[in-house]
This record gives C-alpha cells, structure tokens and sequence, in this order.
C-alpha cells in the first residue's frame, strides 16, 4: 500500500493528514500556527514518521504558483508576518525528499470538488469560501487556475447596500470588497454579534445573499464556471443558499440561458459535496498528482 500526506495549511491551524492509495484516511493531526520555527519541524517530524510517495499542499496565500519563478512555493504578501516570504514548499521537499504539489487552499478545494465533490464530473468550477476571509479557487478545463498570480476572488469590489449600515466594508485593503463586506468578521463588526447568533429573519442575511449573488452572477459572465459552489463557516446558514439563487437570477435578468440553470439555479449554486473535507481532499489529489 502506497501512502500520501496532505497538508491543509491555514492562518489559524494546520490540518496533517496521511492518506492510503485509496484515498482512505488513516491518519490526522492539527497544530496551531504559530511561528514557521516552530511549526514547520513539527509538520516534517509528523510526516516523516509515514513512509509517503508524495504530498500535497493546500495553503492560505498569497502563495507563488509560478514553477518559473525565484520563490516558487513561497507564501508571499502574508499579512500574517512570520511567514510572509517564507518558502514553505522547499521546507517539505527538503526535509521529506518526497515530490510535493503545491496550491492555495480554495484552488485544493475547487479540485477535489471538481473530481470527488458537488462539480463530480464537470470540467469547470468555482468554489468559495465564505469564513474568517472570502476565498475562491476556480478549476477550468479540469485544472486549477493559476494565471499571473491566482485569483483572489473574495477581493472583487460589489456595489453597497443604500441599507448596508457598515457602508465602509471592513477590509484592510479594499474597505468595500466582498471579503470586507461579506465574511464572518465583516457580519460580526456590522451588527456586533457573530453570524450564528442571528435568527434567518434578521436583515443581515438579506444584505450577506444580496453580496454574494453580486459575487454569484459576476463569476457566471466571467468564467461561465458549470457549477458554483459555496461553503465555510458562514454558509452554514443553509437558508441562504435560495436566497442567494434567487438574488443572483434577478441580478442576470434572464440573460443567461442554459438548462443547468433554468430551475432557479437550484443544481448550480451549491454546497460542497465533500462537506468541510473539501480542501483537505485536495491536498491529497494534488499528493497523487504531484507523484505523476
Ligand atoms: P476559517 O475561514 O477560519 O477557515 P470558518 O469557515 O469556520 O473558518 O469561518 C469562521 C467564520 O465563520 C467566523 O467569522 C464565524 O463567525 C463564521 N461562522 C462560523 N459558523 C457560522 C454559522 N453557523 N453561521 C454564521 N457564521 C458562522
Ligand atoms: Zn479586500
């Protein structure tokens, strides 16, 4: 039996993993995140106990995706600031001298959606999380899209709310930007409790579905993704899922048409098939890849 390791790396936690060649998981570990001195050896010692034929890597970013590049693998503009350029995929490669595949976290996510999950035999998918942050990892053609960076679909710009009592947003960098608008933090600063604390009829969940339909409906005209799928913390919230599909037709207007689409979007906007393994099962895939 051949053996795998999977790393979902996270601003908060790191989630280990050992898979067999079955995509059985058989081992698990998580360490919190602290420094890179002090989580890195354990993360090697952890799978350095398993004799792995390659690992896989899902990371929080901005990550250098570029083969090319002088820092590939590294975590770049971090505002987490220990491991801000720091050279994670050569930390692994190094100390395991396994093959290590490497990809944002949302990027895992997409793809394991795309193959095991909710997008299950579909070539295209944009997955997003919506959490502590907004992220989006979009499979194309089968494979997850990198471009000049990757895409950072949680920073889009959406038009605010004349009802939105936190017109300001809340992200460093955009103030307005979905993440800024829309993740968990965003929810809690606007009304000054967490999400979970709100009851379905309350407005802030008219104004979180009317943000990410923007999101919902911008992504169908750019990518034309055959599935979307949505999910972290926030998306618990089931009940938001036909408010969003509702919000995001009305935003299109009957301009797009398709029979995958023509229920209401009800089979097109929704949550992952692999549950909150998502990622993780990504980072397995992108072991098994990294091994061919
Ligand atoms: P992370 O993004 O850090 O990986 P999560 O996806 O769990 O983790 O997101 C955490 C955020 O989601 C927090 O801001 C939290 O308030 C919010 N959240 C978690 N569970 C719920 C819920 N059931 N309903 C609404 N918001 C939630
Ligand atoms: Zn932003």
């Amino acid at each position: 039996m051949r053996y795998y390791g999977a790393l979902e790396a996270g601003g908060t936690k790191m989630v280990l993993a050992v898979f067999d060649e079955n995509g059985t998981l058989t081992d698990r570990a998580v360490y919190p995140t602290l420094t890179p001195a002090e989580t890195v050896p354990r993360m090697t010692e952890y799978f350095g106990r398993f004799a792995l034929a390659a690992l896989g890597i899902g990371s929080f970013g901005p990550l250098d995706l570029n083969p090319a590049s002088p820092t590939y693998g590294y975590i770049t503009a971090t505002p987490k600031l220990a491991w801000r350029n720091y050279p994670l995929l050569s930390a692994f490669r190094q100390a395991l001298k396994v093959p290590v595949g490497f990809d944002t976290d949302v990027n895992a996510a997409a793809l394991a959606e795309a193959r095991l999950g909710a997008a299950r035999g579909l070539d295209n998918c944009l997955y997003v999380t919506i959490g502590t942050g907004v992220g989006g990892g979009l499979v194309i053609h089968g494979k997850p899209v990198h471009g000049l960076i990757h895409p950072e679909i949680g920073h889009v710009k959406v038009l605010v709310s004349p009802d939105d009592p936190m017109p300001e947003g809340n992200c460093p960098y955009h103030g307005t930007c979905l993440e800024g608008m829309a993740a968990g933090p965003a929810i809690e600063k606007r009304w000054g409790v967490p999400g979970y604390q709100l009851p379905p009829e309350h407005p802030a969940w008219a104004l979180e579905s009317e943000y990410l339909a923007q999101l919902c409906a911008n992504a169908m005209c750019t990518f034309s993704p055959e599935k979307i799928i949505l999910g972290g913390g926030v998306m618990q919230q089931a009940f938001l899922f036909p408010m969003i599909r509702e919000k995001t037709c009305a935003l299109l207007n009957g301009y797009l048409c398709h029979p995958a689409i023509d229920n209401g979007l009800a089979d097109y906007i929704v949550p992952p098939g692999l549950g909150t393994a998502s990622g993780m099962t990504g980072a397995y895939l992108l072991a098994r890849e990294a091994e061919e």
